[in-house]
């Protein structure tokens, strides 16, 4: 079922979504060359704890997942593309950073996701983090009243299409409220004027994810969470939470 929110849920999400916006700057702000994932996370659990919200990733266990996620951010360096576990690797110069965030605030919920360099970038990688970023500036501009969740879709995967970029097959964005997951699902290529019509409250997560191959296809971690392109090739992921309203897409993530 998908729920539609009402205004004062819609601000309430503000405030969660900014937390996560806060997060996520600060997780930037601290990433460096020797700087490790674990302490990103840190700084990602100060930024939450500070605001008095809690993690929604941390002790998530879908059910495909080996373990409970033992962490507040996904820390996805080159290859890997999403859910990546903060680990003791320390940032090296060059590297391709993903990091997706969630936080819960007063019952409701926020996810929002950055790809960044450290050090010195390889302008392959701020070509890919630039597409994916475009790729979502046209899904978030799809969100509006009338459209449906095909036109998003459709918007996404054009652009990196486009750029002969892969997406992860079955993978992409969600509504989100209360949960962190909830319908509909927002795939991140598809066909237009097909899925559930967008209205005024309803909250999706949008979130292209980029591979730099251009094949669809990615494996699995032996750590049952990680996802990794087959070529080796380096991954973007880029994620807001967006509001549609009768004024425009709101985006409730920023800090
Ligand atoms: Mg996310
Ligand atoms: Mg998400």
């Amino acid at each position: 079922m998908v729920e539609i929110k009402t205004d004062e849920a819609l601000a309430a999400m503000r405030e969660a979504g900014r937390v996560v916006g806060r997060a996520l700057a600060a997780v930037q702000e601290a990433a460096a060359v020797g700087v490790t994932l674990q302490e990103l996370d840190g700084v990602a659990r100060d930024v939450l704890a500070g605001a008095g919200a809690t993690s929604p990733f941390l002790g998530y266990r879908p059910s495909f997942a080996p373990i409970p996620f033992p962490a507040v951010i996904c820390a996805s360096v080159n290859d890997a593309v999403v859910h990546g576990i903060p680990d003791g690797y320390r940032l090296r110069d060059g590297d391709l950073v993903s990091i997706d965030c969630g936080a819960v605030l007063d019952g409701w919920a926020g996810d929002a996701a950055i790809s960044f360099t450290v050090g010195t970038p390889d302008p392959a990688d701020l070509a890919l983090i630039e597409t994916t970023r475009q790729a979502l500036d046209a899904g978030i501009a799809a969100a509006v009243v009338g459209n449906r969740v095909g036109d998003i879709s459709h918007a996404i995967g054009g652009v990196a299409r486009a750029a002969r970029r892969g997406l992860p097959a079955d993978l992409g964005g969600h509504g989100i409220g209360r949960r962190m997951h909830e319908e509909p699902h927002v795939a991140n290529t598809g066909r237009p004027r097909r899925g559930f019509r967008l209205q005024h409250g309803l909250v999706l997560a949008i979130e292209p994810m980029l591979m730099a191959g251009g094949r669809d296809d990615y494996r699995v971690d032996p750590d049952g969470w990680t996802l990794r392109t087959t070529d080796g090739s380096r991954a973007a992921h880029i994620e807001h939470t967006v509001a549609i309203t009768e004024d425009g897409p709101r985006i409730l993530t920023l800090p």
